[in-house]
């Protein structure tokens, strides 16, 4: 049973914190950025000790669940002083989101500092595809950190592919033989119109989670279950595996109604949907009130009314929402 004190509106409890840490990547992943990005200055971010601050307010609120995630969380410095610092609030569950270009020497690092789980990004096997997607990531480093995240000793890795029609859907298969052996859990996501692109149009290569499910039932029978990560995707699972595949399809299966999950921002923005510009800002009250967490915790709670029961994104390749995906985190 939660005891939490964030309840929206319509009903729905919060316990599941996502943390942007830095807007800041070593990859221009094709879906997620412009090749040209402007970052953020530093004065106009959190610092560890303020991000360590909001995490203690929201954990003192309720939650259950934080998820660090960016950008890239471990290009920040000092990123493991942050983990050390999270690890300590007695959270259920404590996971970050990754590309996984760091892990080969930061995962076990992460692990003793009190991270739980990991979600690591892959699109591609093929080292040139990849490089392609992600336009300056290196396959090889990533496998190395997914070996090192799994000698590490997780509670869970979990990898994430961001399926593009034409662009990645052909590497599906391959995608799931690889979790297969590795012994983890594979999430498939449609792209999300977040940020203005210009290197594909979104519309066009929208690959719905159907169409993926689809590809993979050609080579395994997938089972519906009804297991829950406290998050928006929903499982499959194959008969002679562990592995798990699976599906965030905002397009296609509108997750809202059992959102949980509210969002902070680098620069302190409290996001109250990832498909709405609803936001409160925390950073002004943090530097307001250095002293004490009052006013933070009555601006959280206050946010609330102010969650959208539902996001809106349309599959024509329109931009919705004008943040990038680096900015909102993941
Ligand atoms: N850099 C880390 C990573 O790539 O895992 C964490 C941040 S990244 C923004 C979080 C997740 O969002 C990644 O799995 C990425 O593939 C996904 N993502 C980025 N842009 C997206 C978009 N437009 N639609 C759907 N997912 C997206
Ligand atoms: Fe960086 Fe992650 Fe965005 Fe790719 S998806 S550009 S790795 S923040």
């Amino acid at each position: 049973m939660t005891t939490s004190k964030l309840t929206d509106r319509f009903g729905r409890t919060v316990n599941y914190v996502r943390l942007s840490v830095t807007d800041r990547c070593d990859f221009r992943c094709v879906y997620c950025m412009a090749e040209d990005m402007t970052f953020l200055p530093r004065q106009q971010i959190l610092s560890l000790e303020e991000i360590a601050r909001v995490a203690r307010t929201f954990v003192s609120l309720g939650t259950e669940k934080i998820r660090l995630t960016g950008g890239e969380p471990l290009v920040r410095r000092g990123i493991l002083d942050l983990v050390g610092e999270i690890g300590t609030l007695g959270l259920r569950d404590f996971a970050m989101t990754t590309n996984g270009s760091q892990l080969a020497t930061m995962a076990d690092k992460l692990r003793r500092a009190g991270l739980k789980r990991l979600n690591i990004s892959l699109d591609s096997l093929d080292a040139d595809h990849f490089r392609s997607i992600t336009r300056t990531g290196e396959l090889k480093r990533v496998l190395e950190g997914i070996d090192a995240a799994l000698d590490a000793g997780f509670d869970g890795i979990k990898l994430n592919t961001v399926v593009m029609k034409g662009g990645n859907d052909d590497q599906v298969p391959e995608l799931v033989e690889f979790a297969r052996r590795k012994g983890i859990d594979i999430t498939f996501i449609e792209e999300m119109p977040l940020g203005e692109i210009s290197e594909h149009d979104r519309g066009e290569v929208l690959c719905t989670s159907d169409e993926v499910r689809q590809i993979i039932t050609k080579h395994h029978e997938l089972l519906p279950t009804t297991e829950d990560s406290g998050g928006p995707a929903r499982y499959y699972r194959m008969p002679d595996s562990q592995t798990r595949v699976g599906f965030i399809s905002p397009h296609s299966h509108n997750f809202c109604s059992t959102c949980n999950r509210v969002r902070v921002t680098v620069e302190g923005r409290l996001l109250l949907c990832l498909g709405n510009e609803h936001s409160v800002d925390l950073r002004d009250v943090l530097r307001a009130y250095p002293e004490s967490d009052e006013k933070l915790r009555d601006t959280i709670i206050g946010a609330m009314d102010l969650k959208p029961e539902r996001h809106h994104f349309s599959s024509d390749g329109d931009v919705q929402i004008l943040r990038f995906m680096n900015m909102t985190g993941g």
